[in-house]
């Protein structure tokens, strides 16, 4: 399977969703470590009792990219509530409920919120401990910290009151709902916990684990949006200004309690905060049942950290305990109790990180992205953003910006549409053969050579997106060769793709197309082809050479044989014939290249009958055959001789300088027609019956083959006149 991808989302939270929403149309997919999409968006069932264990103030479904469709709200009461040494005080705002306290607390805190509002630069310092406790209990009704390490403008959410209105069937119903609007739109695999996100040269790996699996993934894009400390370890190349704004953010944990509770009569109220208690917050919902009603019992900051040793039971009982201390439920009627811990509630917004916060932050390397909520920036108000709407605005934000990025590089699909190679079939029926047809052919490994030629660096994305597990076809659906894989590695190596990603590819060709027995490469093991059948001249030339350069010590065995077999299968003439290039000069030039790799003075008398062959046949012209495919390889096989030699051979000398004219002055003309590749298949009837004829494929260059050979051919070298 080709493992591919124009984006990958990690993280199917509503981030990620939003991410993929932008996306959506390209080849994309969704990795998500839980069982479930959601994230911190998570909602617990009892029956047909629905509860948010994740975000639960209700999101504004205008912001979200479709319609929600029909979901009943339940509308809350408009009360909130403090509970201060032993009393519940109530008022239908934050202010109005500490009002209701009365004395020093309500004239320090009506201080405070003053100087939140005005000032922006309230001394909490010198606040009594009291009313410290009641501002960040209030204040913690939103977030995970405590409300003193956070950025002033930040702390007027102490003095906000939330309204309470959720929907019936809980925040999943928003999460149910963006996974059937992208629908197959994207892919999206549960279970599967990424590890690692590795930027290499124009691509991203992505090392994961799916249900106990590893797997490995290629994206040109990739979106990570789980919690900055778990980016940060994730992504193994941060470029500096990420790295600092992932390195300031800290997240606060939190535990939620569920309980659900029939008949009881409790306070009217929406939330309570319990500052005096081992509780934070206290959240009330009403349920389409009258009778029944879900206390959620929030623990956040050091009264979340004092739970983590705790087991879930006890932390469950003890929170039954302090809704039976105020007299909110007995104990028999409780009918349900949920509890979910949250590692990473949310971030902490402190003077560091929002120093950090930056919009070059959001991408750690080239094609990474950074989209959790924490990376939206809101337009016109200068406050880090925090909760699902940063979460749905970073995600598409970021989404955004993947696909201008992707579709900046669309040339991927012209060099998919665009066919290297002209070819005409015959059927070979004894006596002589019968043209059948002419189509088009080469999307892929030609695309290796121009890339050798041109340094293209999407051709060198292109190549790498075309990669079926690290090797390669020579047109999609036609199955991966030795040579195409070769040719296109060749070009990968030239554009300096990752040494990893060429030696995975190299072990992948040994493992698949080195024939032990006959110290060789072959073309393909198995198959229909009979014609490729065998060791290749080819293939063994091409690899082994590319072994020699970048494995020599782990492939000494293999690189060794393939030595072997080239001095073996030199023609008495002094050339070597393969079956994949119809020139015998290319095979000649990529025999003679493994040879002066490896061990150039035992092989001088075979390079040297190879040259002496290969001067004889060239013409008048200075060229091959009337050929630039045959006198670029010629070319390059004397070069490289010349250079193994290290002599001064005028003969050689004169030679190269006419092919170089020759190869120079021949550019004017477009050179296509020329052969690049024979093969020979059964014919087969649509039942796959083998019928009795054979047919011929003819390739021939439509011109782009012929001049990544010239221009290679002419690139370097310093033969000049004397
Ligand atoms: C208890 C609680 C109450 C909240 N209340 C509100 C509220 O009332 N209103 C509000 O606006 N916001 C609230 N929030 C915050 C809100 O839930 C988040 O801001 C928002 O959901 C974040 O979405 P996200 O996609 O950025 O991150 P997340 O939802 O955290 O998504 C990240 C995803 O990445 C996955 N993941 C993590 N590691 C890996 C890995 N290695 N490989 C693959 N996947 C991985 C996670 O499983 C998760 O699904 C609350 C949060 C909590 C926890």
């Amino acid at each position: 399977m080709n493992q591919y991808y124009d984006a990958v989302i990690i993280g199917a939270g509503l981030s990620g969703l939003a991410a993929a929403w932008e996306l959506a149309g390209m080849k994309i997919a969704v990795l998500e470590k839980e069982a479930a999409a959601g994230g911190r968006v998570k909602t617990g069932a009892f029956g047909s009792f629905h509860y948010d264990l994740g975000a639960i103030f209700r999101l504004e479904s205008t912001l979200l990219p479709f319609a929600l469709g029909q979901h009943e709200i339940m509308d809350e009461s408009e009360k909130v509530g403090l509970l201060y040494n032993g009393q519940l005080f109530f008022g239908t705002g934050v202010m109005s409920c500490i009002g209701s306290v009365g004395g020093r607390l309500r004239e320090e805190a009506r201080s405070a919120f003053y100087k939140f509002h005005e000032d922006q630069t309230p001394d909490y310092n010198t606040m009594s401990q009291d009313c410290q406790e009641v501002l960040s209990a209030f204040f913690q009704v939103i977030h995970p910290g405590e409300l003193s390490s956070y950025i002033p403008t930040r702390q007027r959410d102490a003095c906000v009151k939330h309204s309470c209105s959720h929907l019936v069937s809980g925040n999943a119903a928003i999460i149910d709902s963006f996974l059937s609007s992208l629908g197959s739109k994207c892919e999206l695999w549960l279970n599967t916990e990424v590890e690692a996100v590795i930027q290499e040269t124009g691509i991203v790996r992505i090392i994961c684990n799916k249900a106990g699996e590893r797997q490995e993934l290629l994206a040109r894009t990739v979106l990570v949006t789980v919690p900055a400390p778990l980016a940060r370890t994730m992504i193994t190349q941060i470029d500096s200004p990420s790295q600092a704004f992932l390195k300031s953010l800290a997240y606060g944990a939190g535990v939620v309690v569920a309980v659900g509770i029939k008949g009881a009569s409790i306070p009217d109220f929406a939330y309570l905060v319990t500052p005096q208690l081992s509780t934070s917050t206290i959240i009330q919902h009403h349920t389409l049942d009258k009778q029944v009603r879900v206390l959620l019992v929030y623990y956040a900051g050091a009264k979340a950290a004092a739970l983590k040793t705790m087991t879930d039971d006890v932390v469950v009982e003890g929170t039954i305990q302090e809704l039976i201390n105020l007299e909110f439920c007995q104990r028999q009627q409780i009918i349900f109790t949920d509890i979910q811990r949250w590692d990473y509630l949310g971030p902490i917004i402190n003077t560091q990180s929002y120093g950090q916060w930056d919009k070059q932050a959001v991408k750690p390397s080239a094609q990474v992205f950074l989209a959790g909520e924490y990376v939206a920036v809101a337009d016109g108000r200068d406050i880090m953003p925090y909760g699902m709407a940063a979460a749905l605005q970073a995600g598409a934000e970021q989404g955004r910006a993947a696909r201008a990025l992707l579709e900046a590089a669309e040339d991927f699909v012209r060099y998919q549409d665009t066919f290297l190679v002209d070819v005409y079939t015959y059927r070979l029926d004894g006596s002589r053969p019968v043209f059948i047809k002419h189509s088009e052919e080469g999307n892929i490994a030609f695309y290796g050579l121009i890339l050798q030629a041109t340094g293209d660096i999407r051709l060198q994305q292109y190549l790498i997106s075309a990669s079926l597990n690290g090797l390669w076809e020579y047109q999609t659906g036609f199955g991966v060769t030795a040579e195409d894989s070769a040719l296109v590695l060749e070009g990968l190596w030239e554009t300096g793709t990752d040494r990893q990603f060429l030696l995975r590819s190299l072990e992948k060709l040994v493992e698949q197309f080195y024939d032990q027995d006959a110290g060789a490469f072959c073309t393909i093991r198995k198959g229909r082809a009979k014609y490729w059948q065998g060791a290749s001249a080819d293939a063994t030339g091409m690899i082994g050479y590319l072994l020699a350069c970048l494995a020599p010590t782990e492939y000494q065995s293999q690189i060794a044989a393939c030595v072997e077999h080239v001095r073996r299968t030199q023609n008495e003439q002094g050339f070597w014939r393969g079956k994949w290039f119809p020139s015998y000069l290319i095979t000649t030039w990529y025999s003679l290249r493994l040879l002066s790799a490896v061990d150039t003075e035992n092989h001088m008398a075979a390079m040297a009958k190879a040259v002496s062959y290969v001067l004889k046949k060239q013409q008048d012209n200075g060229s091959w055959n009337l050929s630039v495919i045959d006198t670029a390889a010629a070319l390059l096989t004397l070069r490289q001789a010349k250079s193994a030699n290290n002599k001064s051979l005028p003969a050689l000398h004169q030679a190269m300088l006419a092919a170089k004219h020759w190869l120079i002055h021949s550019s004017g003309k477009r050179p296509c027609g020329e052969p690049v590749l024979y093969y020979l298949f059964e014919e087969e009837n649509w039942l796959q019956e083998r019928l009795n004829h054979t047919l011929f494929f003819h390739c021939q260059d439509k011109g782009q083959i012929a001049a990544a050979w010239r221009q290679l051919a002419l690139r370097g070298g310093n033969e000049h006149e004397k």
